[in-house]
């Protein structure tokens, strides 16, 4: 059976249910497992099959500790009709010589592809809360660069045993990512936001998931402390059962043959989305070379290119927020795996990154990742492409997807690679509605609100149904806080 440890090599192997439950490790690494699992059928055997049925095979053969009948219902449970489009994630190709298919990860409740994994999260952690006996409570610690906190809400609103606690940069978000969250309804639902950028946020909780002293006071009270961010490793398998879908309805409609290679372009912050694509590679998946792009914030793309992961520099605030991250929390699950395994080795680049702002990593593991390409766009370019794309195809990206766009272009320019792409469109073009806006030159507008209502005046694009009437919803959740006064929030919120 597949058993799961830490990256940095602490503490005992244990099973999916309770890697879950946890979120992260007690010496702070994240849970990886022992080994990924090979798809057990060649892919032109599942041609032809849904969303779910490929999601159940993909999640079910790394989370062997599951029965097959748990992981049934926590997929059908998962993607239902809460998702807008019956394909859950439709594929949307654009261009004639070399085409490229955007996978829409964004038709879920809260218009951002983070509802990928957070529509299942809930079902996999109540599931396996059944399956370990657990009596206590869960509170779920979530940091968010604007689409996860929104997605976790939803998720877990009103779940039995469950409280969910959300901290967002005060001035990071959108206008409409922003509303979204503070209008969130559920009796178990807590939204902060807080004076500090998203890495300072991310920081503070895992800050107080490492506090022993504090989760001992908890567990008296009746709490366990978990995670909804990608750092929890039910929110990163899941993810994986989309390439593997993308791939399938590629073959299932003749654009591939088997065994063709494919890349894959992901707007990357966490990298926990690529990473999902890493995985799906090592399942079989022939994927050729992963495009990671980023915006300004390009700390991975210097990464790739020289081995060296430097966050001595500023941190800016882009025009695609849910990017705007320094510190990659999923790219230690890489470092894992590229250095075979060797968690002494991620526990000294970690403690350097604490102390020293910075890593290098040794030409062995650099010769693993020559799969990766890095690549950024900054802002400029990223509006470019969005105007560019919409005036030749009629096609609409978010500002993510538009920086994926523009890095895909930038790779092709640079190595005149041929391969068929898929490119992870993350966000719902209304989730950043001024700079969509902006990017097609549509006339200057009071609010997001109202460049939600021109942009669909101009576009015909149909608005999500969770971004209707947000500026009309009652604002439930309104504090302000310091990041250094997160833990005393957390106390107070468990009752
Ligand atoms: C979270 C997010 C990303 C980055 O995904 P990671 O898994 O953190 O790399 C990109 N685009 C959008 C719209 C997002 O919400």
């Amino acid at each position: 059976m597949i058993m799961y440890s830490s990256t940095r090599g602490g503490g005992e192997k244990i099973n999916a249910a309770k890697a879950v439950i946890k979120g992260i490790a007690e010496d702070k690494g994240l849970f990886v497992p022992d080994r990924i699992p090979v798809l057990e059928q060649p892919l032109e055997a599942l041609c032809g099959k849904t969303y779910q049925e490929i999601a159940e095979k993909v999640i079910g053969a790394f989370f062997q500790d599951y029965t097959g009948e748990e992981i049934h219902d926590c997929v059908i449970h998962a993607y239902d009709d809460k998702f807008s489009a019956e394909e859950i994630v439709p594929m949307a190709k654009i261009g004639g010589g070399q085409p490229v298919y955007f996978l829409e990860l964004y038709h879920g409740k809260t218009a951002a592809f983070k509802d990928m994994a957070l529509s299942i999260l809930p079902y996999l952690l109540t599931t396996a809360m059944k399956k370990e006996k657990e009596d206590k409570q869960i509170a779920i610690l979530t940091a968010t660069s604007g689409d996860t906190g929104k997605a976790a809400l939803e998720g877990f609103a009103d779940v039995p045993q469950t409280q969910i606690i959300v901290f967002f940069p005060q001035d990071g978000v959108s206008e409409v990512q922003k509303r979204q969250m503070i209008t969130q309804t559920g009796k178990n639902t807590h939204v902060f936001a807080i004076r500090g950028n998203f890495d300072d946020a991310q920081t503070g909780v895992k800050n107080i998931f490492a506090d022993r002293e504090f989760a001992q006071d908890l567990e008296e009270k009746g709490y366990k402390l978990s995670s909804a961010n990608s750092i929890n490793i039910g929110r990163l398998i899941p993810q994986v059962a989309y390439y593997v879908y993308a791939y399938v309805k590629l073959l299932e409609v003749g654009e591939i043959q088997p065994g063709e290679q494919i890349n894959v372009t992901v707007p990357t912050g966490n990298f926990g989305n690529i990473l999902a694509a890493y995985y799906a590679r090592e399942m079989g998946l022939p994927i050729k070379t992963f495009i990671c792009a980023s915006n300004e914030n390009k700390v991975l793309t210097d990464f790739i290119r020289t081995g060296k992961y430097d966050i001595h520099r500023d941190f800016h605030l882009t025009n695609s927020p849910s990017m705007d991250i320094l510190i990659s929390s999923n790219l230690e699950r890489l470092l894992y795996h590229l250095s075979g395994e060797d968690g002494k080795a991620v526990r000294g680049f970690m403690k350097a990154l604490e102390r020293e702002k910075a890593y290098e990593i040794s030409p062995e593991m650099r010769d693993n990742m020559k799969v990766f390409y890095g690549g950024f766009a900054d802002q400029g370019e990223t509006l470019k492409v969005i105007g560019q794309v919409y005036d030749k195809y009629g096609y609409l990206m978010d500002t993510h997807t538009g920086v994926g766009y523009s890095v895909y272009q930038k790779y092709v320019q640079e190595t005149g690679d041929k391969t068929k792409t898929v490119i992870a469109s993350t966000a719902s073009p209304y989730k950043f509605a001024s700079a969509v806006a902006q990017a097609i030159e549509l006339d200057q507008e009071l609010d997001d609100f109202r460049y939600v209502e021109s942009l669909r005046d101009e576009t015909g694009v149909e608005i999500p149904q969770g971004l209707r009437d947000l500026q009309r919803k009652p604002v439930l959740h309104n504090q302000v806080i310091d990041v250094s006064d997160m833990k005393r929030q957390v106390w107070n919120c468990l009752k």
